[in-house]
């Protein structure tokens, strides 16, 4: 039969406990989220969804080609230089999804016969990049600067590094200066994947590269998606007009993929205005993530220290991590459960996200509820 080899995956899922499911959101669902990645609550603030609103009223409801095509609108450019301009880089080039826009600068800055060296943390879509392109990868270990100059003094020929600068399992930081330092010194780029940075971290929420004093440099290249902070849709990747211009004749995910929407565009650039005029939404989404760190490791539980939004808390094992999450949602908190196949080490884990827009009794509420459901 086709596709019989399928049942069989399947019920192994079943016998480990460990099969995904769709659960539809209701639109005014009673859960206290602690599961999205709208870490500043701009998902749905009236101006970013009036500035999705009058983008589809002005441009339709797709942007009805490809980029290169009909896909590109004076939205598209706007939100292009603006990010830019907040995050500090030469130019920007708008996806569809992050996902694309790493896939976009791992394949295009990763030619046959170069080497690319990538963090064992890495987000799937940048392993996923490693995947596509021509270049050989090397994994190295997770946020080791040294482990990255090891294997660029090894390569002869072009190369490039690529990390997130927040890892998106434990929400700790890569080392941003010194693996910049490190490319710098065999002449390699440097691709880092912002997705968790942007608007949490840096001055008013300009981003880790910018905190760490690598963005703009003629040799680091940025990703970010706007699906996280800025409440809408969408990637983009920043760097040197020079690489821009190389993505645009080069990147497969930018030439043959339809434009990003103009409604996610418009929702996006919303966002971004309003974090520009109000910078302290950045800062609260990190105290709301220590707060959480530091009530969760009082109440006796195994968290790791945040460098961001991202708080992972530790479980037994993969079944009772799953669990956890379905006992915390029965008590009315949304949570995220990470568990193996989706991390690369093995270990389970409850990932929390913090909001800049949760109140005190609300944290209080989250750590309880975990506290009392703990496996
Ligand atoms: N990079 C990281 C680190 C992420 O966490 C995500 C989203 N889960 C992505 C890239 C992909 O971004 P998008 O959801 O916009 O495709």
């Amino acid at each position: 039969m086709a596709f019989g080899w399928i049942d069989e995956q399947a019920e192994l899922r079943r016998r480990a406990g460990l099969v995904r499911t769709l659960r539809p959101r209701a639109a005014d669902t009673p859960l206290l989220d602690l599961a999205s990645n709208d870490y500043l609550g701009l998902a749905r603030h009236p101006e970013v969804t009036e500035g999705a609103a009058r983008a589809a009223r002005t441009w339709g409801g797709g942007s009805t080609g490809s980029r290169l095509v009909t896909g590109t609108t004076e939205l598209h450019a706007e939100l292009e230089r603006e990010l830019a301009g907040f995050c500090g880089f030469e130019a920007a080039l708008v996806f569809s999804s992050g996902y694309a826009a790493n896939l976009a600068a791992v394949t295009a800055l990763a030619p046959h016969g170069s080497l690319i060296v990538s963090d064992a943390g890495n987000h799937a879509s940048l392993i996923d990049g490693c995947r596509l392109a021509r270049g050989t990868t090397q994994v190295a270990a997770h946020a080791d600067p040294d482990a990255v100059r090891k294997a660029l003094g090894a390569h002869d020929g072009p190369a490039v590094a690529v990390s997130d600068t927040v890892f998106s399992v434990d929400g700790d930081a890569a080392p941003l200066a010194a693996l910049a330092e490190a490319c710098r010194e065999h002449g390699a780029g440097l691709v880092l994947d912002d997705a968790h940075g942007l608007g949490v971290l840096g001055d008013g929420g300009r981003g880790a590269p910018h905190a760490a004093g690598v963005a703009g440099a003629d040799d680091v290249v940025v990703t970010v998606t706007l699906s996280k902070s800025l409440g809408s849709q969408g990637g983009a990747v920043l760097g040197p007009s020079r690489v821009i211009e190389h993505l645009v004749n080069a990147a497969r995910t930018f030439i043959f993929d339809t434009g990003l929407a103009p409604a996610a565009a418009g929702a996006a650039l919303a966002a971004l205005r309003l974090l520009r005029r109000e910078p302290g939404r950045a800062a609260r989404a990190g105290e709301v993530a220590r707060e959480l760190h530091t009530r969760l490791t009082a109440a006796g539980l195994e968290a790791v220290r945040p460098d961001a939004a991202v708080v992972s808390v530790r479980a037994p094992s993969p079944e009772r991590a799953v669990r956890w999450a379905a006992d915390c949602r029965a008590a009315g908190l949304s949570v995220g459960c990470f568990r193996p196949p989706s991390v690369p080490d093995g270990i389970s884990r409850l990932r929390l996200t913090a909001r800049a827009d949760l109140s005190g009794a609300e944290i209080e509420r989250a750590v309880r509820v975990i506290g009392e459901t703990r496996p």
